[in-house]
């Protein structure tokens, strides 16, 4: 059964004086205007608790963008009941019915909803207007449209075999129960992601986004209810992690969680569910993606410039605050004085700076706790022995948190910043002996405990060969030629192994099927 492929949404240039540039700049400035007041959404109920906190662009701490409304355990419980509440409808909702919804929520972003989905992104997450049109815009629209597209395919899957007498069916039953959504700041297309798909095979959902993403996370919220997902189906609330983890990971009626953000928290998570497994009605789905200390690993046949182009574009695209972002390299010796050449040519270039100005590439980073994490490592690494900076290295968070793209250069390939994972603009690169390809090669495997994305450059088809087989385990993402971040949906499904996650490959037919439960029947006759 095949169902037509959707066409991936074009990226919008923003060219000065373009009329998508002048609507987005309109929204920017209407955006800062006004104070927004966000309540939770549960069941058909906006919810204001009064108790507020505030929401500022990352580059501009000391503006307020508004105001939402946290709540507590209380509301976890009430979202959980909205969401059971609203599950028999949903459910039994013919599935075109529900795709025809997210179908809509798609068009409604590519259009009326373009501009201010990507002023949302810019302000609340300080991501420039390419970032947030790749992310908000175009991932956003791909993944429920190539999800519908999956969703089609499960529902129209061959029946089992059947002989003279005997009819057997498969039938994809959503999840008993809710599903918890638990997102990230770093992309607004995941955010929305998390919830929807689940949601779009008949299960609902309790939403619970990063503090740091609410300000889009509303716009989303709009737009879902705009394309007429049913009250309850989605609700979204501000609740304290552990508070809400309290009730949720022991719940009856907990069925999965959806989940991206760290490693830390996700096994945490995990070790919760796993402790109260006796209390679920069914072994909860749980599907993560979490960490990366992402690779790239060039040949001595490398094109120089290709390499540094893939190093400053993966590293440093929204401050490094991708899970799949470049963050150590291995360079051999015989191009690394052009490589780092070109990298040198190509940062003195680069901007940072607000969003508002279409011209910064580098914005800020989410927040002060990150700031003083990022910059921590940077500090360390003046100190260190036998460890350079040989580009940025300097911090500032007096308007905005801002922190140079930073090249760190190693003589040891164990330091500290090629094994952990920073989420900064920091990129750690080792320079090898041009002639141990192979043992190198080890080295990447071996070193941290992540698996996301990684890219090998090579203009030798046997170097090619011989990374992507020695390389198998070590990224679920793995390119060759190109840049490790920027994964296209329906084109490069996206997710990793090892401490980097479930691997269930977001805005992929593997993913749905994790929200589906099968019957199958058998009938005589
Ligand atoms: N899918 C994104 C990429 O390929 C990364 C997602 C993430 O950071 O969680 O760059």
């Amino acid at each position: 059964f095949n169902v037509p492929t959707p066409v991936n949404e074009p990226v919008k240039a923003y060219a000065p004086g373009s009329p998508e540039r002048i609507e987005l700049q309109a929204a920017l400035e209407q955006a800062r205007s006004v104070q927004v007041d966000v309540p939770m959404y549960i069941g058909s109920e906006e919810v204001r608790t009064g108790n507020t906190k505030s929401m500022s662009p990352p580059h501009d701490h000391q503006h307020i963008l508004g105001h939402f409304h946290e709540g507590d355990a209380s509301h976890v419980e009430q979202a959980i009941n909205a969401a059971l509440g609203a599950k028999h409808a949903w459910e039994n909702m013919a599935w075109e019915q529900r795709a025809a919804i997210f179908l809509k929520a798609a068009d409604l972003i590519a259009g009326p909803y373009r501009a201010k989905i990507n002023a949302a992104t810019m302000l609340g997450q300080s991501k420039n207007a390419m970032q947030a049109e790749i992310d908000a815009a175009c991932e956003f629209i791909d993944f429920l449209r190539f999800n519908v597209k999956y969703m089609t395919e499960i529902y129209a899957q061959q029946p089992p075999v059947s002989g003279n007498g005997v009819w057997n069916r498969l039938e994809q039953r959503p999840l008993e129960g809710f599903i918890f959504a638990l997102t990230p700041f770093n992309f607004t297309a995941i955010a929305g992601n998390l919830p929807a798909s689940a949601a779009m095979m008949g299960n609902t959902i309790v939403w619970k986004p990063a503090y740091t993403q609410i300000y889009s996370a509303k716009v989303l919220m709009d737009v879902f209810k705009e394309a007429g997902v049913p009250d309850g189906v989605i609700n979204l609330i501000y609740v304290d992690g552990p508070v809400a983890g309290d009730i949720i990971f022991k719940h009856p009626d907990f069925a999965g969680i959806h989940f991206t953000g760290s490693t830390g928290v996700f096994q945490h998570i995990w070790k919760e569910i796993g402790s109260n497994i006796n209390k679920f009605k069914s072994y909860p789905r749980i599907v993560g993606e979490t960490g990366g200390k992402d690779f790239v690993v060039a040949h001595k046949s490398a094109i120089p410039k290709a390499v540094a182009v893939g190093l400053v574009r993966g590293a440093f695209e929204f401050q490094g605050q991708k899970c799949s972002a470049a963050s150590r390299a291995y360079i051999p010796s015989n191009i690394w004085d052009e490589v780092k050449g070109y990298m040198l040519e190509d940062l003195a270039t680069i901007k940072m700076g607000g969003t508002e100005d279409f011209t910064n590439f580098v914005n800020a980073v989410i927040d002060e706790k990150a700031f003083d994490k990022i910059s921590g490592y940077i500090a360390k690494a003046k100190e260190a022995e036998g460890v350079e900076i040989i580009a940025g290295g300097n911090y500032d968070k007096s308007k905005g948190y801002f922190i140079e793209p930073t090249v760190i250069v190693t003589k040891d390939p164990m330091y500290t910043t090629m094994c952990e994972e920073i989420f900064g603009p920091v990129l750690t690169i080792y320079v090898y002996d041009a002639e141990n390809f192979e043992e190198t090669l080890e080295l990447v495997d071996q070193t941290g405990p992540y698996a996301l994305t990684g890219a090998v450059f090579s203009q030798d088809r046997y170097a090619i060969e011989l990374a992507t087989t020695k390389l198998k385990n070590a990224a679920g993402n793995f390119y060759i030629n190109d840049k490790p971040t920027g994964a296209v949906v329906g084109q490069q499904p996206f997710g990793g192994s090892r401490a980097s996650g479930t691997n269930d490959k977001a805005g992929s037919m593997i993913n749905l099927l994790r929200w589906v439960s099968p019957r199958t029947i058998k009938e005589t006759f």
